[in-house]
């Protein structure tokens, strides 16, 4: 009990504590019955070792219960003594950051324990509520990755219920989102963003792609899975982050999970609710990037002078509309952003032309220099080439 009110990490059971009577209490006739409750949980798991040792400490989780103050979960974690190669002893820190970037980022963690346990390699990383069993060898970043996703899996699908079988991007995708922000906190500025749309452009270059709403059991291979399920999804939503800017996306993304925690939500539940709060139709996104395995390969085609303007010529050269943000940087070193809504692509046009005022002089135009969208090629994004 203490250990989880502790702000520093609590080595509960070291090697020394290990046996009956010390670490646990002694049970009749060498018997010990333990009985287990949870409220607003899905599913079940359980795991046992005298050989664990068992690290502990308290995340703050903000104010759940909304009486006016913080709340906070025990965040522990179970290992073989060997598995501190694999990084276990940091594990309960790993544990704490994760839950309380992710309260903040999403909403308060609402369950007392979150808890790692070291397991077979068969269960890699595998999410229950509460509870996550971690199998194989890791580095630290591997170890905080795979901590952070679990634990964020207690938010899609242990809070928000989808229905991963059906749609494995709804928790699955989300989730590679969210593992992505907490990394870049924890590892300062660590880009998991830049590994999620790689793993997607990999495969979207290499043909093989197959579409997000398609169920989990009927995708031809792993990889076409694995890119439906996690790199593709987290790259959409960054994608959408860029399209409605971050303080909306935050929003909506919170009132989805706020609308639809602890109920069973659809694809169509986490669209209407992304239009809903941004007050725009976003069909054109969702079949895009959810239904189609359309590209997006934005280019600069020419630069010309038109009196005291350039004319840009833009051309989507995939069959995904996107919209066009230019960079465009001027001799000064002033810079600023011109936005052309992805409407202009909807009728079928390939082209469209963007007038910028050359002012003190342009130096140079970029597409998508904040990298929000997976485009294919980004070597005919800049001009002058
Ligand atoms: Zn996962």
């Amino acid at each position: 009990d203490s250990a989880g009110r502790s702000s520093e990490v609590v080595r509960v059971v070291t090697e020394r504590d290990r046996s009956p009577g010390t670490s646990t209490a002694r049970g009749k006739d060498g018997k010990l019955t333990w009985r287990f409750r949870a409220e607003n949980v899905r599913d079940v798991a359980w795991g046992t070792s005298s050989r664990y040792l068992w690290d502990a400490v308290r995340a703050e989780a903000g104010d759940n219960d909304q009486d006016g103050s913080p709340d906070s979960a025990m965040v522990g974690a179970f290992y073989r003594p060997e598995q501190r190669g694999s990084h276990w002893d940091e594990s309960a820190r790993y544990g704490r950051h994760s839950v309380e970037f992710l309260s903040r980022y999403l909403w308060p963690y609402p369950y007392p324990h979150m808890t790692a346990v070291d397991g077979p390699t068969s269960c890699g990383g595998m999410e229950y509520p509460m509870m996550t069993c971690i199998g194989g060898v890791w580095d630290t970043l591997g170890m905080y990755e795979v901590t952070n996703h679990e634990i964020g899996h207690m938010w899609f699908p242990m809070i928000v219920g989808s229905d991963e079988k059906r749609f494995a991007w709804m928790d699955e995708g989300l989730t590679q989102f969210n593992q992505s922000q907490a990394m870049a906190d924890f590892f300062k500025g660590f880009d998991d963003e830049a590994r999620n749309r790689e793993g997607y452009l990999n495969l979207a270059q290499s043909g093989g792609e197959v579409e997000l709403m398609r169920h989990g059991d009927r995708y031809p291979n792993y990889g076409s899975y694995g890119v439906a399920s996690y790199y593709k999804p987290a790259t959409v939503l960054v994608a959408l982050r860029g399209v409605l800017g971050e303080e909306t996306f935050n929003k909506a993304f919170k009132e989805y999970g706020r609308r639809w925690q602890y109920k069973h939500p659809s694809p169509y539940d986490l669209f209407n609710t992304f239009e809903d709060v941004s007050g725009r139709d976003l069909s054109w996104f969702w079949r895009t990037w959810f239904f189609e395995t359309w590209k997006l390969d934005q280019a600069i085609d020419t630069v010309t002078s038109a009196g005291d303007s350039l004319e840009v010529v833009v051309t989507n050269q995939g069959r995904a509309p996107m919209p066009v943000h230019l960079l465009v940087t001027r001799s000064d070193g002033r810079a600023d952003t011109l936005t052309v809504p992805a409407t202009v692509w909807l009728d079928g046009s390939k082209r469209t032309t963007i007038r910028v005022a050359r002012g003190s002089g342009v130096k140079s135009i970029e597409i998508d220099a904040g990298r929000d969208f997976p485009d294919l090629d980004r070597g005919n994004q800049v001009w002058p080439r």
